[in-house]
């Protein structure tokens, strides 16, 4: 049997690809290695009747017209709204943003009247800053050392919006390209507290801290995101972040597509320099005219593909793709909801994000003991409660908490994450029960998932949460590798499809969409 594709990799964004493809006619293959789809955006019921959205468990970056284009919610995709940020303070006090700008401008006045002010402004820029960048999302980015006209093309549209964005606009374009998200913050803020909490986003999945240059990049990017329309907001996906990879392989399915799960590439069959099929795991050759690999490229290209047939520079520039993980999530069933001393009882503030950042200090500490090869003595973390939002994922009275917690070092400097899994687990509840006592007491049940985990079960090399850092050097033109960052491979009709393609790592599709777009340009059905 042969296909017009096989797509390696049954994530979000490999099924992404395939959904596309297979909407242009092509006969399409998705070979999932676990037993359930969904990659890092997956939903599993771990303990009975506790359905915990394991990795990745907030949305806002999936692209709008990929939920239009691929009519996600007709195939049961719901995006619920999470409202605000509460950050408690080891004082008493807290921080409580919300989605009610008027209310959030109350609360930070409550702090500092300056930054309430400046919060307006501060808004304002970062959505004229989101709106800058988001067409590139959905293009391929250009490389600026070739000569192809339709890259100068889009270098010079690029150039062009730059020139048209007001003064201070293309100044904190700058800024947000070079500086730290703190240095970044520090110009718009006085509040700890505010500015930890916001600095937070600027660290998601890099080795780096809130105070090391490129983070405030980092920053921008979780800002591109919607939800319906309003910028910048964050939901929860009804059923956990598996029902967007639910949706989107019902999607692909309708339109034809084969999906099979359990079903493990081993290798990449190429003759000729050309990418002809894959050999599974229990040695069956699946063939197909074009192979889409949506795992990262030390996966693809080390492991599936033996080294004499890529070209020996372009291995370098994959053994230097740096990985890096650096974060851990700590999923916990719960009797009862967590009671927090600065706000206590069951109120509104346990409904959105639950931040462990109480200062710009405390998160760089965090960071401290990472780069010394040690998980954070007191991590940050993002916490959330989805069962409040979405009953369904928990039994009746019962709860699920999501603790995304940093750092956690792939490289400890002494033992391994399997022996340090539960002294790790322990942290992250006595860190929280400095700010809600009885979490000790309504902890039924514990999933801690090392940076080790996410390499193990989920091909995440090194625990790279968005399959490589999303550092400057390994963004758009540069990501995966120079020269290379338009979903092509030096292997013909071998593309890369997932988050180590431009734009890069979250729940976005954007990589899945622009690589088959890519493909359909290039190769016939
Ligand atoms: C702990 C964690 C928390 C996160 N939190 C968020 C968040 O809240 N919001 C957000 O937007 N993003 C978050 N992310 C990032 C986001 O989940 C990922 O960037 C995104 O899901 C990656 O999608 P993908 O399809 O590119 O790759 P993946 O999801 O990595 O999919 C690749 C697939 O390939 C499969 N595979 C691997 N090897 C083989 C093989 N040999 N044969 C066949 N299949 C194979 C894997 O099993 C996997 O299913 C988080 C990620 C993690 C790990």
């Amino acid at each position: 049997m042969t296909y017009d594709a096989i797509i390696i990799g049954g994530g979000h964004n490999g099924l992404t690809t395939a959904a596309y493809l297979a909407r242009a006619g092509r006969k399409v293959l998705v070979l999932e290695r676990r037993h359930v789809l969904g990659g890092a955006a997956v939903t599993e019921e771990v303990f009975k009747g506790f359905h915990f959205s394991v990795c990745s468990y907030v949305v806002s970056l999936l692209r709008p017209e990929i939920i239009r284009e691929l009519d996600l919610p007709s195939h049961g995709l719901e995006i619920l709204p999470l409202d605000g940020t509460f950050t408690p303070m080891p004082n008493g006090d807290y921080l409580w943003r919300v989605n009610d700008h008027a209310k959030t401008r109350r609360e930070i006045a409550r702090h500092s009247r300056l930054d309430a002010e400046a919060y307006d402004e501060y808004g304002k820029a970062m959505i004229e800053m989101g709106r800058f960048v988001r067409p590139i999302l959905g293009m391929l980015p250009p490389d600026p050392t070739s000569l192809d006209p339709r890259g100068l093309k889009q270098l010079l549209f690029l150039l062009q919006r730059f020139r048209r964005l007001p003064r201070g606009d293309q100044y904190n374009q700058v800024q947000l390209m070079t500086m730290s998200a703190v240095d970044f913050l520090d110009q718009w803020f006085e509040t700890d507290v505010l500015k930890a909490t916001m600095s937070a986003s600027g660290i998601i999945g890099t080795f780096l801290g809130v105070r090391s240059p490129g983070t405030a990049y980092v920053l921008l990017h979780h800002y591109m995101g919607e939800i319906d329309g309003a910028f910048r907001s964050w939901g929860l996906a009804r059923g956990g972040t598996g029902a967007i990879s639910n949706a989107i392989a019902s999607a692909a399915r309708a339109a034809g597509v084969e999906i099979r799960s359990q079903a493990e590439v081993a290798r990449i069959l190429i003759k000729g320099n050309q990418a002809q099929g894959v050999v599974m795991k229990n040695g069956d050759e699946i063939h197909a005219r074009v192979v889409a690999s949506s795992v990262d490229p030390r996966l693809t290209f080390m492991r599936f593909i033996e080294r004499g047939q890529l070209p020996d520079e372009f291995v370098e520039d994959v053994q230097h793709y740096r990985f890096r993980g650096s974060s851990a999530k700590v999923n916990l069933a719960l009797d009862a909801l967590p009671d927090f001393t600065c706000l206590p009882g069951p109120g509104t503030h346990l409904r959105g994000a639950i931040s462990i950042s109480p200062g710009v200090d405390y998160m760089e500490r965090a960071y401290d003991d990472a780069k010394y090869g040690r998980f954070s003595r007191r991590p940050y973390m993002d916490i959330v409660i989805p069962s409040l939002t979405d009953p369904r994922v928990a039994p009746p009275g019962k709860h699920v908490m999501s603790c995304f917690v940093q750092y956690a070092p792939y490289h400890l400097k002494e033992g391994t994450w399997d022996d340090q899994r539960e002294t790790f687990g322990d942290t992250v509840i006595n860190t929280l029960a400095e700010y809600a006592p009885n979490i000790r007491d309504i902890v039924r049940h514990r999933q801690v998932v090392t940076p080790l985990d996410l390499e193990r079960d989920w091909g995440l090399s090194e625990g790279n949460i968005f399959q490589g850092e999303l550092t400057l050097e390994q963004l758009f033109f540069l990501r995966p590798a120079p020269g290379w960052a338009q979903y092509k491979t030096p292997v013909r009709n071998l593309y890369m499809c997932g988050s180590a393609t431009h734009p890069g790592g979250g729940i976005m599709g954007a990589p899945g969409r622009n690589a088959a777009m890519r493909i359909l340009a290039e190769t016939r059905a």
